[in-house]
């Protein structure tokens, strides 16, 4: 197997996910030539020791593996248009954003139409989990293109799923945020009318963390303060994960539901709560689509 410092890494889009794990493939030794337009990135990733290049198709010329941390997935496909022509051929490229599923697709044909090698590996575990190397890893695309990613996904993440083909990483990832979405709406429905019926926040979490109705929602992402201390919550609902991501997400859930006929109808209506909370919450946690549904709760009463 080839040492760190043997693999040239391209990276496009420093940004507060892309630029730390950037940064710790530097610091595990692999060669790392970075690239962001945006000239406030370009210094922090100096700063973390990375060597930023002027454009995008100079970050690809040399490179083994290419590495994509997008904001969304037009932005993707762009990107693969300006530089797949500039890679050598058979580069693997992986993209890490989180994008449609059908993007996801379309931004692997089109590398495979152009001689290279194509993976999806989108993460959870956020700003957190980049800069300490904890991210946990979906990816989609063929195994032996998983297994030379694999050393070095694992500099960046703690946990690496192969989870099937081209675009079933993104599937996967999507899925968990649509069943997350859904499950904070629904634990927030259920403290709110608990607080209608006198039942106080702490003894809620005492019977239902350890009934039936448990979720990681409640046990560590408690959208009331107290229960569970470290919950954004306590911190005036700083993110934590914002709810411009999560409604993001919810949004790609709807699209893949609604391009694969499921009776998504929960899913969709969680896209439409957040949608709705987004207008005025987006850079809280999502945990505090509770405090909306509360105020509609005392609109509706008055
Ligand atoms: P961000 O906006 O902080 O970073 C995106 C970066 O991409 C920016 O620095 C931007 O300048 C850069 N960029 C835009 N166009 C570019 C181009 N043509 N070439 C190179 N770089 C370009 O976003 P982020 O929070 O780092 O998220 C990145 C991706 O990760 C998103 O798809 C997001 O949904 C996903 N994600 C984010 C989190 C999170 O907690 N922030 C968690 C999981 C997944």
């Amino acid at each position: 197997m080839s040492k760190p410092e043997d693999t040239t890494i391209g990276f496009l889009g420093l940004g507060h996910m892309g630029g730390p794990m950037a940064a710790n493939l530097a610091a595990a030794k692999y060669q790392v030539l970075a690239f962001d337009p945006v000239p406030e990135a370009q210094d922090q990733a100096r700063r973390d020791g990375l060597t930023v290049v002027a454009t995008a198709p100079e970050a690809v010329a040399e490179a083994d593996i290419v590495i994509t941390m997008l904001p969304n997935g037009r932005i993707v496909l762009e990107v693969y248009r300006e530089i797949l022509a500039a890679a050598k051929p058979g580069t693997l490229f992986i993209d890490s954003s989180t994008i449609d599923v059908a993007d996801s697709v379309a931004a692997a044909e089109l590398a495979v139409t152009q001689g290279h090698r194509a993976l999806d590996a989108p993460v959870s575990g956020g700003v957190t989990g980049a800069a300490a190397g904890t991210l946990t890893f979906m990816v989609g695309g063929a195994e032996a293109d998983f297994a030379q990613a694999l050393p070095l996904l694992e500099v960046m993440g703690r946990q690496v799923v192969h989870c099937g083909g081209p675009g079933v990483g993104q599937a996967a990832k999507i899925c968990n945020n649509m069943l997350l979405g859904i499950s904070m709406i629904g634990l927030s429905e259920a403290i709110v009318l608990g607080e209608k019926l006198g039942l106080a926040h702490d003894k809620f979490f005492d019977v239902v963390s350890t009934a039936s109705g448990q979720s990681w929602a409640l046990t560590t992402n408690c959208p009331v303060p107290g229960p569970v201390p470290t919950s954004p919550a306590n911190n005036d609902y700083k993110p934590g994960f914002a709810t411009a991501l999560m409604t993001k997400d919810l949004n790609l859930a709807a699209n893949a539901l609604r391009d694969n006929g499921v009776q998504g109808r929960i899913g969709q209506l969680a896209a439409d709560i957040y949608n709705d909370f987004n207008q005025v919450g987006s850079s809280t946690d999502f945990s505090a689509v509770i405090t909306d549904i509360r105020k509609r709760s005392e609109k509706e009463q008055a």
